[in-house]
């Protein structure tokens, strides 16, 4: 096993001026040759995440965001990346004019996923895989928040944008498709194993990360309730949904 160290970014040949707006998390991770790093932008609550192989120096971006280009690419020549797919989990570019033209600077494929409702409101759900350097992510429709969400799995992490913040998206405090988003967390997310770590689009409440365990029973919207009762509080309006929401997670947390 390799444990590769990565220079302090303060130390690096990026503008110390491109990180005032976030904070990073450097990390290499300790299973072989990868390299792991959150973007967590402190304004709007965004999360990015870049995936790196470093045998092969193969990366990809999740969720990048077009305002973060400038030090996406420095990210970049810094480490000597060769960047092979922008991969979102979801997007709201018709509210952001000039993000997808932005994210087009960094002149790689955009990988997302529309996934069409047919007339009998079936949604499509087919996983699928794709490859950087030597690394596998599995592709999982997640519809709900948007009807095109999906959630990408790499080895014990699972990337699913807004489908679990439910209500912290600045851009859709709803979710698009509720009945999908419920379908989507019970059947695909917490059907993983209890130790997938959970990455989101925004953290919530000062937290950027998870598990599969802990949501399956204590999410504040999906944990010790019923699909029905999940339905009524997100059709609620936003104030009362968000007193329920918060009392829900009040007891869960006293729950022994
Ligand atoms: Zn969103």
């Amino acid at each position: 096993m390799h444990f590769h160290y990565s220079p302090d970014v303060a130390g690096s040949a990026i503008d110390e001026s491109s990180y005032r707006a976030f904070s990073t998390i450097d990390n290499c991770d300790l299973t072989c040759g990868m390299y792991f790093r959150i973007l967590h932008d402190e304004t709007s609550g965004a999360m990015s995440y870049l995936l790196a192989d470093l045998d092969t120096r193969d990366c990809v971006l999740l969720d990048p965001r077009g305002s973060d280009v400038p030090l996406l690419k420095a990210m970049l020549q810094e480490h000597q990346l060769h960047l092979c797919g922008l991969l979102r989990t979801h997007e709201h570019d018709a509210l952001l004019p000039g993000e997808s033209a932005a994210l087009d600077a960094l002149g790689a494929k955009r990988i997302q996923r529309v996934i069409s409702v047919d007339a009998s409101d079936k949604i499509a759900c087919e996983t699928s895989a794709l490859m950087f350097g030597n690394e596998l992510l599995r592709v999982i429709p997640t519809p709900g928040h948007t009807a095109g969400c999906v959630s990408y799995l790499w080895r014990d992490r699972l990337f699913c944008g807004d489908m679990l913040s439910v209500d912290a998206c600045p851009h859709q405090p709803r979710p698009e498709l509720p009945e999908a988003l419920w379908d989507s967390a019970t059947r695909h997310v917490f059907t993983l194993p209890g130790e997938t770590l959970l990455f989101y689009g925004h953290a919530k409440q000062g937290r950027v990360v998870s598990n599969v365990l802990e949501q399956r029973h204590w999410h504040p919207w999906f944990g010790n309730t019923t699909r029905d009762e999940f339905l009524a509080r997100v059709r609620l309006p936003r104030t009362e949904a968000n007193a329920s929401s918060m009392r829900e997670a009040t007891l869960s947390n006293h729950t022994p």
